[in-house]
């Protein structure tokens, strides 16, 4: 089927469900716009872990070699820490004995590489720099889009608009599709710094609990060390009058030893600290007549267990095996409906999972209550081998998903 029969789809946003679902549509012969509002990829702020069930989806779309190149780092160790006490350590393969395994990668380079493999098509067009401000409606459904670039603002025709366009989408917003949100009780102080000398060669992941506070530390992908210090949601201003010095401090005073001196003796060289407020929420309806949303559009996702990256590349795939066969064939706009209906059939109960599952160890981990600290004792039963393969059946939904999802066009 050539593209000169298909309908024309418009992707806003070319976070991984955007850049994902349009190279799976232009390279069968679907007509596509791919609009991005930043000029370069890395000016968005990207999670980087990704885990073994997104790996497996660019692996089956045949993306072996993307997934070899980009500058990634696999984590050898996890090791967990309450009250600045180790409770556990696994070594080794973090997800039982498979090549799937967490990964830290690059995200924009591993954007840049998906779009690399659009480009060439003549009837894909990738727009940076192209901000999408207003859907346009008529005969009862969306017909388009208006879209600033630096030229001014210009409107496209569209049969499907498909909001990748994350956690504030406009898509969401001008459909309007109703929102259903979570109460999250945390923010996350995001910065880098050096790595540890002992990281050296045996990049680790560390996660430290204790009295309200919650610490990650791992091994990026180029090499330096990323930290993530959970903070509750609206201290972020106080910690801040308080200046640097004051909140390393803190940090400091909750985590092991050795990362709490490595901690102070770089408290210099952080890297561009700032703040990501969380969020999760999900949309009532995933679409209405013309348009449709997935990815974090659809169901922001807090970053508890890195699982954002992996739900939009799983709802992209699911997008592709219902959306390709009718647009490629210029099937009718009901038809097209219908099949933005069947996305949301299919791909909804696997994230009401991932969300609930998300939900719970903030409650647990952030409260400084004498049940919470009970509770937080839990992970040193992970000494005992029957507890540690309870844990890995338990952990079983976040490496690998819910469902089974397949690229089947
Ligand atoms: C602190 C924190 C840490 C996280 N860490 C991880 C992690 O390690 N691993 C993980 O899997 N997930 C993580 N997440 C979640 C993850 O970042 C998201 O779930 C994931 O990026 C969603 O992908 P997406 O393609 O749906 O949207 P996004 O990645 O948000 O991409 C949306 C794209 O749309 C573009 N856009 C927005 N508006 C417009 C517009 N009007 N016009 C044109 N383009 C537009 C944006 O520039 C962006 O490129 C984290 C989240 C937070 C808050």
């Amino acid at each position: 089927m050539s593209s000169a029969d298909s309908r024309h789809a418009v992707i806003v946003g070319a976070g991984p469900a955007g850049a994902v679902l349009a190279n799976l549509l232009a390279t069968r012969g679907v007509r596509v716009t791919l609009l991005e509002r930043q000029a370069e990829f890395a000016r968005e702020f990207r999670g980087e872990a990704l885990m073994p069930g997104g790996i497996a989806v660019l692996k089956n779309l045949g993306m072996d070699e993307v997934l070899e190149t980009v500058p990634q780092i696999t984590p050898q160790s996890f090791e967990f820490y309450a009250n600045r006490k180790r409770v556990f350590r696994l070594e080794g393969e973090l997800a039982g004995d498979t090549d799937l395994q967490p990964r830290i990668y690059s995200q924009p380079a591993l954007l840049e590489a998906i779009v690399a493999g659009t480009r060439l098509r003549s009837d894909m067009k990738f727009e940076r720099g192209a901000s999408v401000k207003e859907l346009l409606h008529g005969n009862g459904r969306v017909v388009g889009l208006r879209v600033r670039t630096s030229e001014g603002e210009r409107q496209i025709d569209a049969d499907l608009v498909i909001g990748c366009d994350g956690r504030s989408s406009i898509v969401r917003r001008k459909a309007p599709l109703e929102v259903k949100s979570q109460d999250l009780p945390m923010d996350v102080l995001w910065s880098k710094l050096p790595a540890p000398d002992i990281w050296q060669g045996k990049p680790s992941v560390c996660a430290c609990i204790g009295k309200g506070h919650l610490f990650f530390a791992y091994m990026a992908y180029d090499g330096l060390m990323q930290i993530a210090w959970i903070i509750p949601k609206g201290s972020f201003g106080e910690l801040r009058e308080r200046g640097t010095d004051e909140w390393v401090s803190d940090m400091a005073n909750h985590v092991p030893l050795e990362l709490s001196d490595h901690l102070l003796k770089h408290k210099d060289r952080l890297v561009h600290p700032f703040l990501l407020s969380t969020a999760a929420d999900c949309v009532r309806r995933w679409s209405i007549p013309g348009a449709m949303v997935i990815g974090d559009a659809a169901h922001t996702m807090s970053p508890v267990g890195g699982q954002g990256v992996n739900i939009a590349l799983r709802d992209a795939v699911v997008a592709a095996n219902h959306l390709v066969p009718v647009l490629q064939s210029g099937g009718s706009l009901e038809a097209i409906d219908a099949a933005a209906l069947r996305i949301e059939e299919e791909r909804m109960p696997e994230v009401s999972r991932i969300q609930s599952l998300q939900a719970t160890p903030p409650k647990i981990m952030l409260r400084d209550t004498w049940w919470a600290e009970l509770a937080r004792q839990v992970p040193r039963l992970m000494r005992f081998a029957p507890v540690r393969a309870l844990a890995s059946r338990a952990a079983q939904p976040a490496l690998f998903g819910t469902a089974d999802v397949r690229l089947q066009v």
